[in-house]
């Protein structure tokens, strides 16, 4: 059995024993079978059991909940998305785009609600995102970012332009020059948040098989070693580990991002950092770094950059990966020299995310086979899959509401190229995004084939 509590310095710190639930006895029916207990599967449950208490629900997982990546995530539940505003214009229409940002910012109030009504203890802080610019592009990207979100109607207090005093009074990092702010996040700790959810599910009458591997999902029944559970809904959950089941390679690419986490810091380090509401922090870079303070004074920071593995397979192996947590805890100490040469980290991990062919994420139900799914999220499921659970049971229970008209309802994504074109593709993206950020970093001017590459994205 895999040492849980090792899966990331989350897990390893929860207050609650992670010994697995009990395994499915056998053969049986449901109303509705989920495969996957992380925050998609968990919320999907805890919806469709707060709208319909006597409904027969069974969760099926692989492990324990929260193995996946709602256990290992950076905690920020934001209102972010993988697909920008003009990307969701372009397919959808303006009006859509904009309903759906609306959602997502609506989602961060919601789980806020959910988490104090339920009494789940998951460090919650409403502390917004500081997002810095630390060079000429990344400050041309901060201006972009507002521009946008000015040209959809949305104004200062969803996402506000910072000059360098106002960047650096939130996130004192070296060298800011400037940034955003939108205060549409909280930071949570990830783990305290699916295992929490986990229970109060329980609570409402939802039943969780763990250790539990789904080895085919069809119309009517996910089936496993220990038996079939038949249901006329499945719902696939699963998100960076959907190419693992049959029929399922090639729906998402299985990408890995990385973590580190300090020892509690002093106040006196806190005092020069900032970050004094614990809002989460990024800057514009290309490949995406993020981090929070955590509720007892660690900097937890994160970034992908670990390569994505052939015929997209997912393995614990892929979790450490020394180059990548070299190069977070190099990044973490140009950030804050305040950490000194020998960044004191304590914690390593990562886990694999699911990145869409067209980078989009969606949610959907097919009511003549029964078979749902979300998913897609890249690196922004901790908020949007409390939105896919809260629709998957609307469109579930047949009704039409605002949620189900949502632009990524039923959206299909193509599905990824055959290998090697993937693995060709997919890595050969992520270089360049590197190697654009260091050329930025190094001529203080935009690099034209990030830019090119982030336009063959249609993103
Ligand atoms: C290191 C890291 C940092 C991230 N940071 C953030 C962040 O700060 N903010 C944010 O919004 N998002 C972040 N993300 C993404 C976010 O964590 C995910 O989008 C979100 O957790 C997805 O939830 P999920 O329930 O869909 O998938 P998961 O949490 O991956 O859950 C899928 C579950 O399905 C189970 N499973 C898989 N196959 C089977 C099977 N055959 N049978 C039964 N069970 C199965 C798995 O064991 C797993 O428990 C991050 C991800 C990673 C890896």
């Amino acid at each position: 059995m895999p040492r849980y509590r090792e899966l990331s310095h989350w897990l390893s710190t929860v207050d609650e024993s992670l010994t697995p639930r009990p395994t499915l006895p056998g053969d049986t029916d449901a109303d509705v079978v989920i495969v996957g207990a992380g925050y998609t599967g968990l919320w999907t449950a805890y919806h469709l059991a707060r709208a319909e208490p006597g409904l027969r629900i069974i969760v099926l997982e692989k492990e324990i909940a929260g193995y996946g990546a709602s256990g290992r995530n950076g905690g920020w539940c934001s209102a972010l998305f993988p697909t920008s505003l003009t990307g969701l214009a372009r397919r959808h229409g303006r009006d859509a785009a904009v309903a759906m940002q609306q959602a997502l910012h609506e989602t961060v109030r919601e789980v806020g609600r959910v988490v104090a009504a339920e009494g789940i203890d998951c460090d919650w802080a409403d502390g917004g995102t500081v997002t810095l610019a630390r060079t000429g592009p990344q400050l041309v990207r901060a201006r972009a970012a507002v521009d946008e979100a000015r040209a959809f109607g949305f104004g200062a207090e969803h996402l506000a332009l910072l000059d360098a005093s106002e960047a650096a009074a939130r996130c004192a990092a070296e060298g800011v020059r400037g940034g955003t702010y939108t205060p549409h996040c909280a930071t949570v700790h990830p783990a305290k948040l699916v295992r929490g959810l986990a229970r109060v599910v329980e609570r409402l009458g939802v039943t969780i098989h763990e250790r539990t591997p789904v080895t085919a999902i069809r119309a009517g029944a996910a089936v496993t070693a220990a038996g079939t559970v038949r249901a006329p809904v499945v719902v696939r959950a699963t998100e960076g580990y959907t190419p693992t089941l049959p029929g399922q390679r090639r729906a998402v690419a299985p990408v890995y991002s990385l973590m580190v986490a300090t020892e509690p810091l002093p106040t006196e380090t806190w005092a020069r950092i900032g970050l004094a509401q614990r809002e989460t922090f990024s800057d514009h870079r290309h490949v995406i770094i993020y981090g929070q303070r955590t509720a007892d004074g660690r900097l937890a920071f994160g970034g992908r950059g670990a390569p994505y593995h052939f015929g997209s397979r997912v393995s614990p192996d892929y979790d450490r990966e020394p180059r990548v947590f070299a190069a977070l805890r190099r990044t973490l100490g140009e950030l804050f020299p305040v950490l000194g040469p020998d960044v004191p980290v304590t914690h390593t991990w990562g886990g694999p995310l699911g990145v869409a062919r067209d980078w989009a994420a969606s949610v959907g139900f097919d009511r003549a086979s029964g078979l749902a799914w979300a998913g897609g999220y890249v690196g922004d499921g901790v908020g949007s899959s409390n939105l896919a659970g809260r629709t998957l049971a609307d469109l579930i229970r047949g009704e039409r509401t605002e949620l189900t008209t949502l632009p990524w309802v039923n959206h299909r994504s193509p599905r990824w190229e055959p290998e090697p074109l993937r693995w060709l593709a997919v890595n050969a993206g992520l270089r360049l995004m590197t190697s654009a950020d260091a050329a930025e970093s190094r001529t203080n001017r935009p690099s034209r084939r990030a830019t090119t590459f982030s336009r063959l994205l249609g993103n």
